[in-house]
């Protein structure tokens, strides 16, 4: 997979331009644009863009906007053409930040600056990188680091540690890279975030084949990302840690390894867990669900050996996963029966499954940095995207359920007109698709339309009563009447608040991590915890987001932390950190607050989001900048350091 835009000299002529130009996103052409050519003049205060219109095409600029914008771009791809597209020096300092500014519509300034510095990444800048090497710092020492994952996070892991010239091993439980793109293999399943901004900060890809990329295409970038940095030299497949245990005297974790060899063991100074939130399989608490004598199977465990051909066959959720596959189950099965708990909220998005337009391609290729600034206005309108629409207001009189602000009721109206536009004339399923809660208090689902058309179908029922129990030949609902399938779909999701389950970790003093947690799984800036020193996660606790960013940033984040704290260890000449309780627990106590201010707190609805006990354990309730703050620097006054 090629990472690099080979950018081409503009040759076209000047209707050419006009019609690459005719539907092009300006809010991030302009920026690219003053940037390829050093004039910033074309940044203009008149095309002020309003981050309450972000969301919006074209920034929710007027038609008179719209068209001073491309007449604008216009000028200054011929003047860069007819000056032998020679781009102007990259700006940096103010000048990037006048850019910037103005692509965000808000004066930037403080960490904000070098926090999209690092995202924009333009001429494939890895800023996020180590600056430092093992070999300067501790050249004697020896040192090494057990990564357990070969995900999304866990090849980032063991990339920059490689460029810290760290030794380290890397256990995958899988024959392969790729965590939850390998193992989800369901029909219809693609990332519901846009491509452009799911993926790395420093190997972006400009040339993705659709706008929201499907399953096979995910998992050829990752492990081509993997390849191209040599992570699978390092990685030992087929192989799952069972167990981690912390030795008080030596400092280090011996490693239980079940191999295709046997029972092994290794020895490490630094553990980082990638394991994941969503990759164990959770099988609902249904009575007689071992009777079904039919085909069953999981989402996450598609069985593609089995033939839904004229079957009939009933799917047990309706969350993101499902809602991805149902529309494929319903083209070959006789009969799909949908049993729904409880209806999500739908958030329209027209491209979901198209292709990138010939045009846009065209710009990728020929300006300098615009797929940078693509990305760059991409990540600006979801970084926080809707999350203030999300903000509990205390003053609001309406019940929670309903909504948690005006913000969030406005919200809530505009979701609501979408699917009865979408369901105007099935006032039975509109009756059963509108959510009853809050928008926010759940993960919206990702729609072009296909939802409607799909539960519209003749042989689909969507049906809304509770499940009684599961019969050797389907499904009795509490009404008593049998839904008899030939085959029984799970897409009930993972036991996302079962943190490295089933992995067995035991601390210092013999703290066993899991006792610990007691079901309610913690952690100080979602990568470690008190009493197990040297032991990191990424995508820990309070690590997810809702409706805003994307996931990689996090962990682009949390690798940075990570690489820091062994760095200390290094630089210090010392053996392990440990965060202090009293730090672990406040930073929990805010984490809480935060989160209770926000719908998916307060709502009362069933979510991934929590644990058993009701508490929050999976998300993050601030910015994606105060994530990004928080993981910069080690303070050594957090830590107990050995
Ligand atoms: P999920 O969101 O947890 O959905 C599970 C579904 O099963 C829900 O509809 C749930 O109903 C239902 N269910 C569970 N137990 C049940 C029971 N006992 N009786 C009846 N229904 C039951 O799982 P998911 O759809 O696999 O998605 C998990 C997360 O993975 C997503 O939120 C998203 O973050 C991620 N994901 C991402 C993508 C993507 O990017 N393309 C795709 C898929 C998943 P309730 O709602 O009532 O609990």
């Amino acid at each position: 997979m090629d990472f690099d835009v080979e950018i081409q000299p503009v040759t076209a002529d000047d209707d050419m331009l006009r019609s690459v130009l005719a539907d092009a996103d300006l809010p991030p052409l302009l920026p690219a644009l003053a940037a390829v050519t050093g004039d910033l003049t074309m940044l203009r205060d008149d095309l002020h863009l309003d981050p309450l219109h972000m969301q919006e095409p074209q920034g929710g600029w007027t038609d008179e906007q719209v068209a001073t914008a491309r007449e604008l771009a216009f000028e200054a791809i011929r003047a860069y053409r007819d000056g032998g597209s020679r781009p102007a020096p990259s700006p940096s300092g103010d000048d990037l930040g006048r850019i910037l500014s103005w692509m965000a519509g808000t004066e930037l300034s403080g960490t904000y600056l070098p926090m999209l510095t690092e995202e924009l990444a333009t001429g494939a800048a890895d800023l996020r990188a180590p600056d430092w090497l093992k070999a300067d710092i501790a050249p004697d020492r020896d040192f090494r680091v057990a990564v357990i994952g070969a995900g999304m996070s866990g090849i980032l892991a063991a990339h920059r540690l490689e460029q810290a010239g760290i030794d380290h091993v890397v256990f995958e439980k899988n024959p392969a890279i790729g965590g939850t793109w390998f193992e989800n293999t369901y029909p219809g399943c693609r990332v519901d975030v846009m491509n452009h901004v799911y993926c790395y900060s420093f190997m972006q890809k400009h040339d993705w084949p659709q706008y929201h990329s499907s399953q096979d295409v995910l998992l050829d970038y990752f492990t081509s990302c993997a390849e191209t940095w040599h992570v699978p030299d390092r990685v030992r497949f087929d192989t799952e840690v069972t167990a981690a245990v912390y030795d008080d005297v030596t400092c280090t974790w011996t490693l239980e390894l079940d191999t295709p060899d046997g029972d092994q063991t290794l020895e490490a100074n630094v553990v980082i867990s990638a394991v994941g939130q969503l990759n164990r399989p959770k099988f609902p608490d249904i009575d007689g669900r071992d009777s079904f004598e039919g085909d069953w199977f999981h989402s996450a465990r598609w069985n593609h050996e089995l033939d839904l051909d004229a079957k009939r066959v009933a799917v047990i959720g309706t969350g993101c996963s499902a809602t991805q596959f149902i529309p494929h189950v319903a083209e070959q099965a006789s009969e799909l029966t949908v049993f729904q708990r409880t209806a999500n909220w739908l958030v329209p998005r027209p491209e979901y499954q198209q292709e990138l337009p010939d045009e846009l391609l065209w710009l990728f290729d020929h300006i300098p940095g615009f797929s940078n600034w693509y990305r760059m206005r991409l990540f600006w309108r979801t970084h926080e995207g809707a999350l203030p629409a999300l903000v509990v207001d205390p003053d609001w009189d309406r019940p929670t359920e309903q909504s948690v602000s005006a913000l969030n009721q406005e919200l809530r109206d505009l979701l609501t007109l979408y699917l009865e536009l979408e369901f105007a004339d099935r006032p039975d399923l509109l009756a059963k698709v509108v959510p009853t809660f809050p928008p926010g208090a759940k993960r919206v689902v990702v729609d072009d339309g296909t939802w409607a058309r799909t539960l519209k179908r003749d042989n689909v029922s969507l049906l809304t009563d509770d499940i009684d129990c599961i019969t050797p030949t389907g499904v009795r609902t509490a009404d008593g009447v049998d839904h008899d399938v030939d085959v029984l779909i799970y897409g009930t999701g993972f036991e996302a608040s079962h943190f490295l389950t089933p992995m067995k970790v035991v601390g210092r003093r013999g703290i066993d991590l899991h006792a610990h947690w007691d079901g309610n799984a913690r952690a100080y800036l979602g990568v470690t915890s008190p009493g197990f020193p040297n032991f990191f996660y990424l995508y820990g606790p309070n690590t997810n987001i809702v409706i805003n960013g994307s996931i990689i940033y996090f962990s682009e984040c949390e690798v940075h932390f990570v690489t820091q704290c062994i760095r200390y260890l290094l630089e210090h000449d010392r053996n392990a950190v440990e965060v202090k309780a009293e730090v672990h627990d406040a930073y929990n106590e805010r984490i809480d607050e935060g989160n209770l201010q926000m719908a998916w707190g307060v709502s009362g609805v069933n979510s991934w989001y929590k644990s058993e006990s009701g508490r929050v354990a999976q998300n993050w309730p601030f910015s994606l900048l105060e994530f990004w703050e928080q993981t910069r620097e080690v303070d050594p006054d957090d830590f107990h350091v050995v």
